[in-house]
């Protein structure tokens, strides 16, 4: 039986969500004072449910027909579960705190994956292994990021997710799923100059009004519109954030083999001298497929990896980093409007190019693809032309990007290197937050990708940790 006051609640049951519960309840479990009662609200399913495979539907974001983003343990339940151990890869931590807590959140993060049954192979190089890729990279003007990483594998996130639920409700976490909160209780309270406004509660999408002392928004980036809109509404202080456009490429795993043996999510950060824009490698999967990403009016690219399933290829994405400036900010109209050309000129798939034919100025066609020397492991994209669709600027980002590339990693940028178009990073609009993560509505406090303060499970979490000692500090 569900109450109608909580002490705590929570908007979403992804990493931050859940990490954030973890703080309030299981950290807290035993100490005075800490007997909270913490709600999280999740408009998706329980992780067990959770229904869809990636290689049929690809990422699709309707939540009702496929719960490949919504559900218990969120977008990372059904990702490639590459636990990336650094605050400032995927969001930077030192934004909300002092660079030895962050660090200190990582490696929260990390144990308390591991205490869920996360595999705890650590993939990390050796010194030398590591030198010579900096070196490699110094010397064509890249750099080369260096990450301790974990590898939860697609096929085992769900284990671990349900193992980590179930702790929650054992220690005294409710959850309400199925159920989407589709506005915040605000009031305005003060008078004068303290004037301000304060969240009070949620209201569901069963038009139900559940009142709390704080709630945390954790939405992630399938709630990021649904964000956008009442920032606007409420006046929340926030801005756009820079959003990430380009390809997925695709290669022989073979090609990549020198630098994932050393690193499974290679990250290779790049400056053109052309345009002087910042440019990176991102979500290498290893023997992996790339996968559809399904939007309500356009079709994007993904990759993914299982731990049980190979190919003979090793997909990443190839981003170009965009922001906007006055008067033009939104950026995610932008990227929505290069992603519906895109789509457009695919015919409602994902336009798949050949490397040496984009170089050449020509589309590539079911011909080419098909005696193509590496084979496109998503079937259902149109052989076309990805200068047609992507603006010029981010084209010759791409092109100069992936030639220096290759001379770091030989192979990379060959004739028949397979390029998926488009691959789009939007971030939410990036919601005020002081210190504790609180934002400029009282007692409301952001987490995660949806709130535009992370942008990978890590650091989402570890965001969902911030916030929750902060409501904590408020609430407690
Ligand atoms: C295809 C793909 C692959 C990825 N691979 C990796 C990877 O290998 N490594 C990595 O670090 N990151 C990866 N990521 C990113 C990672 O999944 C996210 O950064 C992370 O899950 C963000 O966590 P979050 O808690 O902020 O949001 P999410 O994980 O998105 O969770 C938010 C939850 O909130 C729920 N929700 C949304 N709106 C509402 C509402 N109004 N009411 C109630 N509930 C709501 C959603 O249903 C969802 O379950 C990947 C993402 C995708 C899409």
């Amino acid at each position: 039986m569900k109450k109608n006051y909580y002490d705590l609640i929570i908007v979403g049951a992804g990493p931050a969500g859940l990490f954030a519960a973890h703080e309030l309840k299981v950290k807290s479990a035993g100490r005075e004072g800490q007997t909270k009662n913490v709600l999280v609200i999740e408009k998706g399913n329980d992780v067990e449910e959770r229904h869809c495979f990636v290689e049929e539907v690809g990422y699709c974001q309707h939540c009702k027909e496929c719960n490949i983003m919504c559900g218990v343990g969120g977008a990372g339940t059904f990702s490639d579960g590459t636990l990336n151990l650094r605050p400032d890869v995927g969001g930077d931590l030192t934004e909300f705190c002092d660079p030895k807590t962050a660090w200190q959140l990582v490696e929260e993060v990390d144990r308390v994956f591991l205490e869920h049954g996360m595999p705890d192979e650590l993939y990390s190089g050796t010194e030398e292994d590591i030198e010579d890729l900096k070196r490699r990279a110094a010397s064509v003007g890249a750099s080369f990021i260096e990450i301790n990483q974990r590898h939860i594998g697609s096929d085992k996130t769900k284990a671990v997710i349900k193992a980590f639920k179930d702790d929650l409700v054992a220690h005294g976490v409710e959850f309400m799923l199925n159920t989407s909160v589709v506005d915040l209780l605000i009031e305005e309270e003060g008078a004068g100059k303290k004037r301000a406004k304060v969240c009070r509660g949620v209201i569901t999408d069963n038009g139900d009004t559940i009142k709390c002392g704080c709630t945390l928004l954790a939405p992630g980036r399938v709630g990021a519109t649904w964000v956008d809109e009442f920032i606007k509404r409420h006046g929340l202080d926030a801005e756009y954030a820079d959003i990430d456009v380009g390809v997925r490429v695709e290669v022989p795993a073979i090609t990549m083999n020198p630098v994932t043996k050393i690193n499974r999510d290679p990250k290779f950060h790049i400056r053109t001298k052309r345009y002087d824009d910042f440019t990176r490698t991102f979500c290498t999967n290893e023997h992996g497929f790339v996968v559809k990403e399904e939007y309500d009016d356009f079709i994007g690219v993904n990759g993914h990896s299982m731990k049980t399933k190979k190919s003979k290829n090793t997909n990443f994405a190839f981003l170009v980093r965009v922001g906007l400036t006055k008067p033009v900010e939104n950026t995610t109209r932008y990227g929505r409007s290069i992603a519906k050309l895109a789509t457009t000129i695919g015919g409602g798939k994902p336009i798949i190019q050949r490397m040496g034919d984009l170089r050449r100025g020509r589309r590539s066609s079911w011909e080419s693809i098909k005696r193509n020397l590496v084979k496109n492991t998503l079937a259902d994209v149109t052989p076309g032309d990805i200068s047609m669709a992507l603006p010029h600027r981010i084209m010759m980002d791409i092109i100069e990007g992936l030639e220096k590339l290759n001379e770091i990693i030989p192979g990379v940028a060959s004739d028949s290197t397979l390029l998926y178009a488009p691959e789009i990073k939007f971030y939410a609009m990036r919601a005020k937050v002081d210190m504790n993560m609180e934002t400029t509505v009282k007692n409301l406090f952001a987490a995660g990708d949806g709130t535009g303060l992370s942008r990978d499970i890590v650091n989402a979490a570890a965001t969902g940790i911030l916030a929750a000692r902060g409501m904590l500090k408020t609430c407690g």
